[in-house]
């Protein structure tokens, strides 16, 4: 029996995988929100659209069609591979922590974004709204408030939203003001609804959920997934496409106890903010080279690629998937031409 906490993204694709694979095992899936998986993305980024998207309707799989056992319960802890929840043991052999995240909440009364109950709260809001944290949730929903016509205040304490890009960020701070959102760095005296967007907070159940490149934890035949994972080996939990390879690699390394350390996985973030189609790939470290119209940030070190974001710019993102680490000169990087093109004229 393989038991799997959580029926998110990373639970589902976990169970999917492992089925593709051909394991014959009995799956259970453990999970507490009693809803098929669903996807997170669109909670923020189509808040008032199409928010509710189950994940099997974009090809992921249906968890109903490759689990022999669907609970609706809040696990509780582990004793060995054996799973509690809802006060009982589940026996299992092997066992996958996919439990996500939480919404950071630090602000008393604030609402937070994690869950499409979560989502539907925030629909019912009349009036001013101010969004406290600017990285990508809130930047998405100030976007998705603003252009519903509320009015919209935007707090980050940092010196630029998306703190992590730096200046690299100034366009879709431009492109949210467009849309008539203020950004500031306190919270104004009248705020109108106080929405936290300030992270999230990984669960763990008490565990330390630190794991090879495989997923596998110091626990004997415990693995985590997704958002609630800290691999040593590539990216820390917290975004889609990192959740999507990760189980890819927890029901290689379940079905075929792989010994050598597998490639580092790439940052991969996308988002849409203010109608733009936006793409972090690698890592943003030190000064970006950006070209003057903001469209595109690279980050390099010893005439290396090493991260890249782009505004609206769908094939930049393409070669940058596939080039993190190719050699690329300040100068060739500061080309307003398809990166494309750039790579495969560098010597
Ligand atoms: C609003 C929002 C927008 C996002 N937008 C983007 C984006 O644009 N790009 C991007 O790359 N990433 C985005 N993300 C992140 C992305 O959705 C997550 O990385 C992804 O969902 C991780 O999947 P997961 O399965 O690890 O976690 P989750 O999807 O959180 O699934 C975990 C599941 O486990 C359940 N669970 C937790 N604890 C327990 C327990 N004790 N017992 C039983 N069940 C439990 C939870 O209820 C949940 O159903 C966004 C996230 C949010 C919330």
């Amino acid at each position: 029996m393989i038991t799997i906490c959580g029926t998110g993204l990373a639970g589902l694709r976990t169970a999917v995988e492992l089925r593709s694979l051909g394991c014959d095992e009995a799956i259970r899936a453990i999970g507490r929100e009693g809803v098929a998986p669903y996807d997170r993305p669109p909670l923020s980024k189509n808040l008032f659209g199409d928010y509710d998207r189950p994940l099997s309707a974009d090809g992921l799989g249906d968890l109903a069609d490759v689990c022999d056992e669907i609970i609706t319960a809040e696990v509780e802890g582990l004793d060995g591979t054996s799973v509690i929840a809802n006060s009982i043991r589940y026996e299992s052999d092997i066992t996958v922590l996919a439990l996500g995240a939480d919404a950071r909440s630090t602000i008393d009364g604030a609402l937070t974004l994690r869950t499409r109950d979560d989502a539907e709260r925030l629909r019912r809001i009349d009036g001013p709204v101010t969004i406290v944290g600017g990285g990508w949730i809130g930047c998405e929903l100030a976007s998705s408030f603003a252009a519903a016509g509320h009015d919209v205040t935007l707090v980050e304490i940092a010196t630029h939203i998306l703190p992590a890009l730096g200046e690299a960020a100034l366009p879709v701070a431009d492109a949210l003001r467009e849309l008539g959102v203020l950004i500031t760095h306190s919270i104004p005296d009248s705020p109108g609804t106080v929405i936290e967007a300030t992270g999230a907070v990984p669960n763990t159940l008490g565990l330390d959920l630190t794991t090879d490149g495989w997923g596998r934890t110091t626990l004997p035949r415990v693995f985590a997934v997704g958002d609630c994972a800290s691999m040593t080996i590539g990216p820390a939990g917290g975004h889609w496409n990192t959740a999507l390879h990760q189980a890819t690699r927890v029901a290689q390394a379940i079905m075929t106890d792989p010994q050598d350390e597998p490639i580092p996985l790439t940052p991969d973030v996308f988002s849409t903010i203010a109608r733009r189609e936006l793409l972090l790939i690698g890592h943003p470290v030190g000064m970006p080279i950006t070209l003057p119209d903001g469209s595109r940030s690279l980050w390099l070190k010893d005439d290396r690629l090493v991260g890249g974001f782009t505004i609206d710019r769908p094939a930049d993102g393409v070669a940058l998937r596939r080039n993190i680490g190719a050699r690329l000169t300040a100068e060739a990087a500061a080309d307003p031409r398809p990166l494309k093109k750039i790579l495969r004229e560098m010597p």
